[in-house]
């Protein structure tokens, strides 16, 4: 049985992209084979990149009241959850936390905001944060996450500095529906695709235990390897209070680590990262995830804390893991020279998956 997990590591490494009935196989192998599937993933993921481990680190940069209705997001104004608000970050707070993205030695510093798409002075505010992070010459790559975008602001984006852009499909064409009203997925995939013609890398992914079936999370892949994304993030439902999904239960553990298994072996290229509600659903096996996934978030998420920091190095040193720096630079993992940063996140301390 184990064989058949070799067998499309073998395929993926030869450039051929795994049939759909293969992906769902993985979706469904046996626990007595997690171990044989992990090492199928680890070795995709360990041709690509090594045994290196990016970190990312977000900033909420502006806090609830986003008019969308995502059905997962606490950060809605359509909800009640207790996730709080707070306006536009200033420059110096953004720049702030980049240096303190550099000091946790992250490859990349993401500013999210909470919006359907970026007002013209946020847009602004973000512009202006990624000049002046670039002209401090700090070794970390810059993404934004900030909704919907037009080509003007797409090109405005990249033409200050911001290297990457953030926009996740979350699920599948035919379940986005069921999940968000005030926009589509149609719309998701052109914002896309103008963050790709203005010159930006992408990152796009989407959240697990939404209640969609396989055959979403297939289409979400496969989707995502028709859009030819530069970055996935795999994020797992953590239902929040006041949300249409609160009280949704935690994927099983098991299952999350073959859905990363099938997104590295769908993706074998793919800068893939454990993202959201890793701490609370993978528990104790956090680690295996470092197998098919090579990235990672440090230092929490939108609205609260995950695992710091210091945990984070800690775990990819003790794994026989490496860091990756912005610049590429290849550095051993090192907890005690970041022990002393302890983020500090905006609103409620209530975790959050996703973000705009
Ligand atoms: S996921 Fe983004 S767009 Fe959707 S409600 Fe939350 S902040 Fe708004």
């Amino acid at each position: 049985m184990s064989n058949q997990w070799s067998a499309l590591a073998d395929k993926a490494l030869a450039g051929q992209v795994l049939e759909r009935t293969e992906a769902h196989a993985v979706l469904h192998a046996p626990m007595e084979d997690t171990l044989t599937l992990l090492d199928a993933a680890f070795r995709v993921r360990r041709a690509h990149w090594g045994t290196r481990v990016s970190l990312h680190v977000l900033q909420n940069a502006k806090l609830g009241a986003c008019p969308e209705d995502c059905g997962f997001c606490s950060q809605s104004s359509k909800y009640q959850s207790p996730g709080g608000e707070a306006p536009m970050q200033t420059v110096g707070e953004l720049v702030d936390g980049a240096r303190q993205a550099h000091a946790a030695r992250a490859k990349r510093f993401c500013m999210v905001t909470a919006t359907r798409g970026p007002s013209q002075r946020d847009l602004d505010t973000i512009c202006d944060a990624a000049r002046q992070i670039k002209a401090e010459g700090m070794d970390l790559e810059l993404c934004a996450s900030l909704g919907l975008l037009t080509e003007a602001k797409a090109q405005r984006l990249a033409e200050s500095g911001v290297d990457r852009f953030n926009h996740n499909l979350e699920t599948s064409q035919r379940h986005f529906d069921q999940i968000v009203s005030t926009h589509s997925w149609a719309d998701r995939v052109e914002t896309v695709r103008l963050a790709k013609r203005a010159g930006m890398d992408t990152c796009v992914g989407g959240i697990v235990g939404l209640g969609e079936g396989d055959d979403d999370l297939l289409d979400l892949a496969f989707a995502l390897r028709e859009l030819d994304v530069d970055s996935v993030p795999v994020n797992f439902l953590d239902a929040r209070p006041g949300t249409p999904l609160a009280g949704r239960p935690l994927v099983e553990p098991g299952y999350a680590l073959r859905a990363l298994c099938m997104f590295r072996l769908v993706h074998p290229r793919t800068d893939l990262r454990v993202a959201g509600g890793r701490e609370v659903t993978l528990r104790a096996l956090q680690a295996m995830a470092l197998y098919p996934a090579n990235s990672l978030f440090t230092q929490g998420y939108l609205t609260t804390g995950g695992a710091t920091p210091q945990a984070d190095h800690q775990m990819i040193r003790d794994a026989g893991f490496e860091l990756e720096l912005g610049s590429g630079e290849v550095v051993p993992a090192d907890p005690d020279a970041v022990a002393h940063l302890s983020p500090a996140r905006r609103g409620a301390s209530l975790p959050v998956v996703g973000g705009a």
